[in-house]
């Protein structure tokens, strides 16, 4: 498994490269937004000019979501771990992106009974939710199809996070090289390779592992283990901030 993983040097110098870019180029991008927003507010609602103007609105919007993943994908730190049972960041995660999803999806969990304590970073563990369904979503027919997120703590303690769908699948090929930056097998407007980058980065800087297990036309489950925090929570409880004051 740790050699399908990435070099971890290596990664972590495209981070940093891409970080810088992306930093730079957020700046650039607010300078043609804000000037755009000027030159729109001047002209009239019939000018010649409008259209092609909204064209490069909408480019730049799709920038600025690029640019965002790149951010994401290149920060380092894991930030601030609350201890808290992960029931409640799945079962809002899934209820933020079920309207999002076509009429044929059926988006749907499976939660252990018993509370699942995680030490985590609950605005990355809802990203991962966020990419891994995204993929599971993309990879189902148009018809539609199942996603199943599944949540719980194993014997050891160690938590297991999945998220499966009986989407198309993976090549080797691709299962190789699912988690290299910018590698993606989806159209330009579409896919931008950055999304298992950033769930492997985040689920590693959480100590946690990241493994798939695909085969083409019988789906996908992606399994994200994380360290045990069982003892912490049943000697303590949770961290007395609140821990969705961090989602958004
Ligand atoms: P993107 O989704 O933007 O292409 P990702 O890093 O999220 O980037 O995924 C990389 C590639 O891995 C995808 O282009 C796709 O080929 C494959 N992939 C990821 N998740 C799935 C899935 N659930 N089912 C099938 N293929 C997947």
């Amino acid at each position: 498994v740790e050699q399908r993983l990435h070099d971890a040097q290596t990664l972590h110098a495209i981070g940093t490269l891409a970080g810088g870019i992306a930093h730079d180029f957020n700046n650039i991008l607010g300078a043609i937004r804000g000037n755009l927003v000027l030159a729109l507010d001047s002209l009239p609602a019939d000018h010649a000019a409008r259209p092609p103007l909204a064209q490069i609105e909408r480019a730049s919007l799709r920038g600025r979501s690029l640019v965002r993943q790149i951010l994401e994908f290149s920060r380092k730190e894991v930030g601030v771990l609350h201890l808290q049972p992960l029931q409640p960041l799945v079962e809002e995660a899934v209820s933020l992106l079920r309207p999002t999803l076509a009429p044929g999806v059926r988006l749907q969990t499976r939660l252990d009974a018993a509370a699942v304590w995680a030490r985590v970073n609950a605005s990355q563990i809802h990203q991962v939710l966020v990419n891994l369904c995204t993929n599971a979503w993309q990879a189902l027919p148009k018809a539609g199809g199942e996603i199943t997120v599944g949540l719980e703590r194993l014997a050891d303690g160690k938590v297991h996070l999945w998220v499966a769908d009986d989407g198309a699948g993976m090549d080797a090929e691709t299962q190789r090289r699912i988690f290299e930056p910018f590698f993606t097998t989806k159209p330009v407007d579409a896919g931008t390779g950055l999304g298992m980058s950033v769930v492997h980065g985040i689920v590693t800087a959480h100590g946690g592992t990241v493994e798939v297990d695909s085969a083409p036309g019988r789906g996908t489950t992606v399994h994200v283990h994380l360290p045990s925090a069982q003892g912490e929570a049943e000697a303590g409880g949770a961290d007395p901030e609140d821990p969705q004051a961090e989602l958004g």
